[in-house]
């Protein structure tokens, strides 16, 4: 028998859950507040053509409990939230997003919203007409724009440490990379890849996008999807959408490293954070190094400056080396590592706002 919201409510420890609907503008949306201890739910808006209702109800609980830890993680004073927008991405239209800025208006700040799959910074632009609890709008109307550019540096300074720690060698140079999903992160850090003289190698199901990333930048090789387990690699990067990292793939996996931008990309993290340890394969946790386009919205709220924002993307290189230190010593796997330093700033900043 399905759970209902509340018993999943209560099993990941949600606060608060809101179902928007408006048959004018066709939207149907749910915005989740996963825990506000350290301050507003911050997280993106993702659109996605969900098969069901309760796909959509699960994914929004799921990222946003993630937006919790990745705050926490992180250092930033927020909690953790998001919304998903049940549509077909060709259905936008500025009637949805305002209509949606409403909504997240209506909480008065408990939700600040920002971009996410199918979303991009002119949305940000149309809910931001109707709401200021939203952050990553155009730079030109004050904002910070894209965050994609910083998460994709979170994810290239994590994969270092990744190096590092597997190989005593923080280089990427020469080593084999498999970038899946070129979208917005994804072709960032092809970018980087590529300057710094990694091997690297792209999968998408959408064709501009493959061609867009191989026009750029030169040597890139293209996988089919199919094949991308088969691929001898030393890191894989998924850059697409979450729960890659699942039995039947770690079965076939053939790499040292797995470091990406995906949130949840573990389909259970009890079952699959200990199967990756026992085939060795060292994998850094993805709220922890895909924090860089928080890092940078939530620069927003407080006086945006890049160079500060820059450092603080840089420090998830030490955050995962000590990630990867705790893991060993304490014989957990390196997602229950990254989520127990999580919880425990979460605890005692709850017990210091107890105490006031
Ligand atoms: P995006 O929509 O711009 O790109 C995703 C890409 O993945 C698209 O090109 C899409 O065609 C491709 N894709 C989808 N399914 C695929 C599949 N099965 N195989 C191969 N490719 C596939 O999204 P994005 O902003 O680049 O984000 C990528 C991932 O990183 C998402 O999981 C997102 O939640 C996560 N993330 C993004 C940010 C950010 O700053 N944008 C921050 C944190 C986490």
């Amino acid at each position: 028998m399905q759970q209902s919201v509340f018993e999943l409510m209560q099993q990941m420890g949600h606060e608060q859950v809101v179902f928007c609907h408006d048959p004018n503008s066709d939207l149907n949306a749910i915005i989740a507040i996963h825990n506000t201890t350290l301050g507003s739910a911050l997280g993106g808006t993702r659109l996605w053509n969900y098969n069901s209702h309760s796909d959509a109800l699960v994914d929004a609980l799921r990222l946003s409990r993630g937006m919790t830890y990745k705050a926490a993680i992180s250092g930033l004073n927020l909690g953790g939230g998001k919304a998903v927008i049940i549509a077909d991405p060709s259905m936008k239209s500025e009637a949805l997003w305002r209509r949606y800025g409403k909504f997240v208006n209506s909480l008065n700040g408990k939700y600040i919203t920002a971009e996410d799959v199918n979303t991009s910074a002119r949305d940000m632009e149309y809910i931001s007409l109707e709401t200021e609890f939203v952050t990553g709008v155009p730079e030109y109307m004050g904002g910070s724009g894209d965050p994609s550019p910083f998460t994709a540096y979170g994810v290239f300074v994590g994969m270092k440490a990744s190096a590092k720690k597997m190989w005593g060698n923080d280089s990427l140079s020469g080593k084999k990379v498999l970038v899946q999903g070129v979208g917005h992160v994804g072709q960032y850090l092809v970018e980087h890849l590529s300057k710094e003289g990694a091997k690297v190698y792209i999968s998408d199901i959408n064709e501009g996008k493959i061609k867009e990333t191989t026009d750029k930048f030169e040597g890139v090789e293209v996988i089919a999807g199919s094949e991308i387990f088969n691929l001898e690699m030393d890191i894989y990067a998924p850059c697409a959408l979450g729960a890659t990292v699942n039995s039947e793939s770690i079965s076939k996996m053939k790499c040292p490293i797995i470091a990406g931008a995906a949130n949840n990309q573990l389909a259970d993290e009890n079952v699959h954070g200990p199967m990756l340890i026992e085939k060795g394969i060292l994998y850094a946790p993805d709220f922890l190094i895909n924090a860089g386009g928080l890092i940078n919205v939530a620069a927003e709220l407080d006086g945006y400056n890049h160079e500060r924002v820059m450092g603080n993307v840089e420090k998830i290189y030490d955050r995962t080396l000590d990630i990867y230190n705790l893991s060993a010593s304490d014989k957990i796997h390196t997602q229950a590592a990254a989520t127990r330093i999580a919880e425990k700033r979460l605890t005692d900043i709850a017990n210091v706002k107890a105490r006031l």
